[in-house]
């Protein structure tokens, strides 16, 4: 059937209503300069266009171990064939949720969702429940899903970025702060920390650019909701799975009372999750919290889950994602310099930075200030080349990338 594309006028990042004959079929984003994929395999993409594309875009998120891990395929492909496509209690869950502890090591119970938002909804409503208390402090650049409409929502409020340390009587009962300022928080705490229900960050920021916290911060955090009773989020949708085995938590050693998962431990499939304490998550299993949904836990998505965390806690890719992250960066050095553009990490060699020469891609303030329309400038000339790239110039390793992909990188980009 022919389709009609109307692009819209937002620039690169266009929606387009894709029409058949008799309405409106679909709303679809078209990110940048990429064209429409027609399928994808490990580290590649194949477009409509007839051409294939390296994607060092994709592996950022659910696609960590690749496109289409054969694990994933067989597991969910005999799911179906199980025939229980929905249904309550199937024992394929308690295996996911027994191997999502094990794997991240440290939580005690969980409850699946089918999105990240709706994890982190869960995650602020259990605290608020658990606390008696509403107030939340967030960060500055953190990303945590649609979940920021909701609470508009829910609490009247009106979300929007606080300059430094100022909480304006309309962003209550969220407080908007800036991240990886341990001064400012311990000061912010002693003034309002006994109205606090939670904290919730990406413990290293991903979304706005790939940061670490600095030595220390996630300690300070962390004894601070201690002190003050607050229960510490850590948002691990993007980090969980990805930045090692453990996540976030496990890198830094610092344990949250909560935390969510998404994207890369479900090997593609739309699943996510929020764990925590057992104390904390009672919220849920007494219904004092009720946060249910039709299709959470599907057969389907608990085999992706299993599947996806068994391979990444008997086969791991992350030495190899670091290698090869650290292989690229060395490669692109000199010819991102005939570009006129500079290599920078700010966070993980898996996932790194191409900057112009006057952007510290090392401070999150300074990402605020990017000369976007150029970045993105930058990522239309590597898709041209056959290189799927972030708008943002970050380049996102995945577990499917192997020396390979990193000739054919090179090679496209001089
Ligand atoms: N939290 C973080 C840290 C994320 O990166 C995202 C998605 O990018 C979300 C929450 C929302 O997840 P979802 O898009 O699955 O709703």
């Amino acid at each position: 059937e022919q389709l009609r594309l109307d692009v819209g006028s937002e620039g690169l990042r266009a929606r387009a209503l894709v029409r058949a004959p008799g309405g409106v079929h679909s709303n679809v984003r078209l990110r940048g300069p990429h064209p429409f994929i027609r399928s994808a395999k490990g580290a590649w993409l194949f477009g409509v266009d007839g051409r294939d594309y390296v994607d060092y875009l994709l592996g950022q998120g659910p696609n960590f171990l690749g496109h289409a891990p054969d694990a994933v395929v067989q597991a969910v492909s005999a799911a179906c064939e199980g025939g229980l496509l929905y249904g309550g209690q199937h024992e394929l869950e308690v295996q996911a949720a027994e191997l999502v502890c094990e794997v991240a090591g440290w939580p005690e119970m969980v409850r699946f969702s089918t999105s990240g938002t709706e994890a982190v909804q869960a995650a602020l409503r259990v605290a608020r429940a658990a606390t008696g208390r509403t107030e939340i402090v967030r960060f500055q650049g953190h990303y945590h899903g649609w979940v920021d409409n909701i609470l508009v929502g829910e609490r009247g409020g009106d979300w929007g970025v606080a300059s430094d340390g100022q909480v304006a009587d309309n962003l209550r009962p969220c407080h908007i702060l800036p991240w990886n300022d341990a001064e400012l928080l311990t000061a912010q705490f002693e003034q309002y920390g006994s109205r606090l229900a939670a904290v919730i960050m990406e413990p290293i920021m991903i979304n706005t650019g790939v940061i670490e916290p600095k030595p220390g911060y996630l300690e300070t955090v962390r004894e601070l909701c201690n002190r003050y009773g607050v229960v510490l989020i850590f948002d691990e949708v993007i980090s969980g799975f990805r930045v090692g085995l453990g996540g976030a938590a496990q890198r830094y050693g610092v344990t949250p009372d909560l935390a969510t998962y998404g994207k890369a431990f479900a090997g593609g499939y739309p699943v996510a999750a929020l764990v925590g304490r057992s104390d904390l998550m009672s919220q849920l299993s007494t219904g004092a919290v009720n946060h249910s949904g039709t299709f959470n836990a599907s057969v389907m998505a608990m085999a992706a889950v299993t599947a996806t965390l068994t391979t990444l806690r008997d086969r791991p890719p992350y030495a190899s994602v670091e290698e090869h992250g650290l292989a690229l960066m060395a490669g692109l050095r000199d010819i991102a310099a005939k570009h006129d553009v500079q290599l920078r990490v700010a966070g993980l060699p898996a996932a790194f930075h191409m900057s112009f020469g006057d952007a510290d891609v090392t401070d999150y303030r300074s990402l605020q200030k990017l000369d976007l329309a150029r970045y993105e400038r930058l990522a239309a000339a590597l898709v041209d080349n056959g290189i799927w790239l972030a708008g943002r110039g970050i380049w996102y390793v995945s577990g499917a990338h192997g020396p390979r992909e990193l000739d054919v990188a090179l090679t496209r980009f001089d």
